[in-house]
């Protein structure tokens, strides 16, 4: 069957939604033989202009190499084997390379969205942007069904395999009969403040600085582009912070080392975001399967969120590369499982990071906790190894 023109046509696996989850799923699936159509509500360059994480794990970064859309990521990446951790105007590096033997990778989503989407573009059809109020049926059968409006006209997908790739405001998760699922949730009492401007940061690494006035953190997307955030109240507006006003609190949360190299220029963007962590149990529901922000959402401290994505979008790949290629359903029933044990452990260390590194309450027994605490960090081998194992990532088995 065509794949234009037609209010139905058919795929192996539909997958709803083009974020970095559903493009390296629909990639990976591609380079198998294994049919499937991405179904994104946004447009194409809607979804690539998004700014949002930034720090690849380098499992992540072997992932998305596997995938063939590695070369671009690697020439413009940068390579770093360690972040400072900042408190008490010092500051205490995190040596990642030599505690566990692993780097990170810095570049940004938008870019690695750029890399997918021209992957999978080469495909005529395989991505549908603009597919607005999609709709997914029978995913309990043999035979599940998506429907949706494209260029105007209402048309039906049918699939063997639905993968929900949505994001937190997704519809595939909202599918789910509320009864089938539970959902466990810890809202933060504050949000971050990001600003994006092209100066380049104080420090050639990560700062993650924890300071009376809230947590700020310096980072970046290229040596010349970089990101901060500051803690803020969540009911803080964006035009409440005019650059003068950012620049200024940033520079009294870092230790003065850093503050007094920090660069200022008009912001090229600035949005303020809320902090939650949250789990869906199970994953899957016949044959819908939950995958990335969909499923779960960390707070962004230890930059977990996309690679999470990505490790979920590793285990339900096999799976369905096992299913078509030797015909069983193991890894596909196991997939939940596989993937809620390593969401579970991200999901730990990005609440007890935030614990660490944010202001919560003018408590002041609580407050001498976290300095002990960050103490112990900056004195003690073991504590740095167990930050650093889990920031560079678990083993995705
Ligand atoms: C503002 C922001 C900042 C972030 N910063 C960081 C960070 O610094 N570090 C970090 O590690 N993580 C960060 N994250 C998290 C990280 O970006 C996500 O974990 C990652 O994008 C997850 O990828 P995903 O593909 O699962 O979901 P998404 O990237 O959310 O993609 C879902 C896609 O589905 C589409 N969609 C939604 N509903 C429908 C529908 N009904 N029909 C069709 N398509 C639909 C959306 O348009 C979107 O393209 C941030 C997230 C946000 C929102």
């Amino acid at each position: 069957m065509s794949r234009r023109g037609h209010s139905m046509r058919s795929t192996k696996v539909a997958i709803v939604g083009a974020g970095p989850s559903g493009l390296l799923l629909s990639q990976l699936l591609g380079r198998e033989g294994i049919d499937s159509v991405v179904l994104e509500k946004e447009s194409r360059e809607h979804v690539q202009e998004r700014i949002r994480a930034g720090l690849l794990e380098w499992t992540t970064v072997e992932l998305l190499r596997e995938a063939g859309v590695g070369a671009r990521m690697m020439r413009e990446g940068l390579v770093h084997e360690g972040f400072d951790v900042a408190f008490a105007n010092g500051h205490r590096r995190i040596d990642l390379k030599g505690l566990t033997g692993k780097s990170m990778l810095v570049y940004g989503q938008n870019e690695l969205q750029k890399d997918l989407a021209a992957a999978r573009c080469d495909d005529a059809g395989a991505v549908l942007w603009e597919a607005r109020d999609v709709t997914l049926e029978d995913f309990d059968t043999r035979a599940p069904r998506v429907s949706y409006t494209h260029e105007g006209t209402r048309s039906e997908l049918r699939c063997e395999f639905l993968a929900g790739c949505d994001g937190y405001h997704g519809v595939s998760r909202s599918s789910v009969p509320r009864e089938r699922l539970a959902q466990y949730e810890r809202v933060y009492p504050f949000g971050w403040l990001g600003l994006l401007a092209d100066v380049p940061p104080p420090h050639e690494e990560l700062v993650y600085a924890n300071h009376e006035r809230g947590f700020a953190l310096c980072s970046m997307r290229s040596r010349g582009r970089s990101r901060y955030y500051l803690q803020c109240p969540l009911e803080d507006t964006v035009e409440e912070w005019p650059d003068s006003r950012f620049w200024g609190e940033l520079r009294l949360r870092l230790p003065e080392s850093y503050a007094r190299q920090l660069l200022t220029g008009p912001s090229l963007e600035k949005s303020i975001v809320p902090l939650r962590s949250l789990v869906t149990e199970p994953m899957q529901f016949g044959r819908l399967f939950l995958v990335g922000d969909a499923a779960h959402i960390v707070p962004p401290t230890g930059a977990k969120g996309l690679n999470l994505a990505a490790a979920d979008v590793w285990v339900l790949s096999r799976a369905l590369v096992e299913f078509y290629r030797k015909g069983s359903a193991t890894l596909l029933e196991e997939y939940s499982a596989r993937a809620l044990s390593r969401v579970w452990k991200a999901t730990r260390f990005s609440w007890w990071f935030t614990l660490l590194m944010h202001r919560f309450s003018a408590d002041p027994f609580t407050q001498r906790l976290q300095s002990a605490e960050l103490e112990y960090l900056a004195s003690s081998d073991a504590a740095s190894r167990t930050l650093a194992e889990n920031y560079v990532g678990l083993s995705f088995d």
